[in-house]
């Protein structure tokens, strides 16, 4: 173990330390796109303190998009919610970090405009529904589910930050 894993005596602690590999899946969707709020949504992460493991941009297929929402499958407003999601690009990723998912779903705000606290990005960029700008996994294990779903192993990055490295070469 690294140093700062071990207690006093060098042994691995078990204690409460937080899970900092936490993982969630966030994507900006084509409202958010053509609205221009990709930066500001990144920025809101980056700021936050989660680090930045994964990204693309793509115009979701159809097929993908129906297992990214099948629990929705049964809602009257699914066929409308895929022909919007699939209608222009959409830029996902993935975010690392402690509580990355409960504290997401906080930061994205009430899936309702309406309800939505201003100061959460639904509540700060979005008036209807259908077209709220973002989406969070809602659990961890929804969110290991939507990153296969959406991610190759390989699109998946590790990296540390220059500040816990000693050498500056
Ligand atoms: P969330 O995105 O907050 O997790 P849901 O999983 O319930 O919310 O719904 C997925 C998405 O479906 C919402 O973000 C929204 O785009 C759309 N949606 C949900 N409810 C409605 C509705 N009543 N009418 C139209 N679209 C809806």
């Amino acid at each position: 173990a690294p140093p700062w894993r071990r207690g006093a005596a060098g042994h691995r602690r078990k204690s409460s330390l937080p899970d900092v590999r936490e993982r969630t899946l966030i994507a900006v969707k084509p409202d958010g796109v053509q609205r221009r709020l990709v930066g500001q949504i990144i920025q809101r992460f980056e700021q936050r303190g989660f680090k930045l493991v994964g990204m693309k941009m793509l115009q979701a297929p159809e097929d993908l998009l129906s297992q990214h929402y099948s629990e929705l499958r049964m809602k009257p407003f699914y066929p409308s919610l895929l022909r919007y999601m699939s209608s222009g690009p959409v830029v996902v990723m993935v975010w690392e970090g402690h509580n990355v998912v409960q504290t997401s779903r906080a930061m994205v705000g009430h899936t309702n405009p309406v309800e939505a606290l201003p100061g959460t990005i639904r509540g700060d960029f979005s008036i209807h529904v259908s077209r709220n700008v973002v989406h969070a996994s809602d659990s961890p294990d929804g969110a290991q589910r939507e990153i296969q779903l959406w991610f190759q192993g390989k699109e998946l990055l590790k990296w540390d930050c220059c500040d816990q490295t000693n050498t500056c070469e």
